[in-house]
């Protein structure tokens, strides 16, 4: 990609005083559902209104889309409120319809993103298109992945892009339905500043309690827009209930959401502050999350040597894992008196750690 200026006209030509919003239902499910969430969300900041024709389920026997026969929904939406409207693809045949039926964006989901060769299908079958294509990461965090899938769109000369951030698949149960790894959607932005990212907190949180929190950390780290789940009746809809709003919420959570609009120097200046200060807490909840993680593992060692008998101390070992992180240090720029600092710390609470199992 060559000039990535490019790749936000297509943004930057709606000119927009607030981040893009795309909302709308999980799935479609029926007519009157459709235009009952549309109306409810004619009047608000929402730019596209967004529903899964086609769903991917996890596993089968769930509620699996209505088919093309929503795509006739999606126009009477347009029809009716005049919002554009978008849907996700997930093969040839769902672009050639998405497209007869004048859908204004696309977006390829994340099971889909893990397989070059259906990026590629959706690639070829979109070629040349002037709609609006947004790839979700892939389920599993791999930037690589992601931006393969990018490329091959592009490829397709496909030039109205952007990317979506939906979180990343763990096997490790946390408080998230797919955890956000910021670090990856910071590292994208750092390759290609000028591609338009969108936050997908529904499918990050899992959950509507905590959108709005995740929405504004995703404003702070520079995200263009945000895609929420938006339904009249979230309890009782066919997919994704517990992560979904209702409108009303939804245009509550967009005007409380603190949105930067770098007006002048001071402005330009605290949003990219505001932004830096994000990254520190991303990165700071990380080194207390790896910290803990550290330290569950010298417990482990800990429970290993009371069974043995052996000491806790064993200078040697210690040694050596000093140099090695000293010499890794020097590499990222951190001195060796900070690195010796840091690590007997980290040292004495994991011995600290140990004497209490020992002693139990
Ligand atoms: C969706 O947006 O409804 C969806 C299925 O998302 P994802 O591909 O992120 O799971
Ligand atoms: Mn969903």
């Amino acid at each position: 990609m060559k000039n990535t200026k490019e790749l936000r006209t297509w943004l930057d030509d709606m000119n927009l005083d607030h981040p893009l919003v795309v909302a709308g239902p999980c799935s479609a499910e029926t007519e009157e559902q459709v235009l009952n969430i549309a109306h409810q969300l004619k009047d608000s900041d929402v730019n596209y209104f967004r529903a899964g024709i086609w769903k991917p389920r996890t596993r089968p026997g769930n509620f699996e889309g209505v088919g093309a026969l929503g795509l006739k929904w999606l126009q009477k939406v347009k029809a009716e409120t005049g919002m554009k409207t978008a849907t996700e693809v997930a093969n040839a045949n769902h672009v050639k319809l998405a497209l007869e039926h004048d859908i204004d964006l696309l977006w390829i989901g994340a099971r889909s993103t893990v397989s070059p060769f259906i990026v590629q299908e959706i690639a070829d079958a979109l070629n040349g298109t002037d709609k609006i294509v947004l790839v979700k990461n892939p389920v599993n965090p791999d930037l690589a992945l992601w931006l393969g899938g990018i490329e091959r769109l592009y490829t397709a000369n496909i030039k109205n892009l952007g990317v979506i951030h939906r979180g990343f698949s763990t096997y490790e149960k946390t408080k998230y339905r797919n955890i956000p790894e910021w670090q990856i959607a910071i590292e994208l932005q750092n390759r290609f500043p000028d591609l338009p990212l969108i936050c997908d907190p529904s499918h990050i949180t899992g959950n509507r309690e905590m959108i709005f929190d995740v929405s504004q950390t995703a404003l702070d780290l520079n995200f263009d827009g945000l895609m929420i789940e938006t339904h009249f009746d979230p309890e009782n809809a066919w997919s994704d209930a517990a992560q979904q709003v209702t409108p009303k919420t939804l245009i509550q959570i967009m005007d409380d959401l603190r949105i930067r609009k770098p007006t002048d120097t001071e402005a330009d200046y605290r949003a990219e502050l505001e932004s830096l200060r994000t990254q520190i807490n991303v990165a700071d909840s990380q080194l207390i999350d790896i910290l803990g993680k550290r330290m569950k593992v010298s417990d482990k060692i800990g429970a290993l040597k009371k069974e043995k008998n052996v000491a806790v101390l064993q200078s040697k070992r210690w040694n050596e894992i000093l140099g090695n992180m000293i010499l890794e240090g020097e590499s990222k720029g951190l001195s060796e008196e900070f690195v010796l600092k840091m690590f007997k710390a980290i040292h004495q609470e994991s011995i600290n750690h140990q004497e209490k199992i020992i002693k139990k």
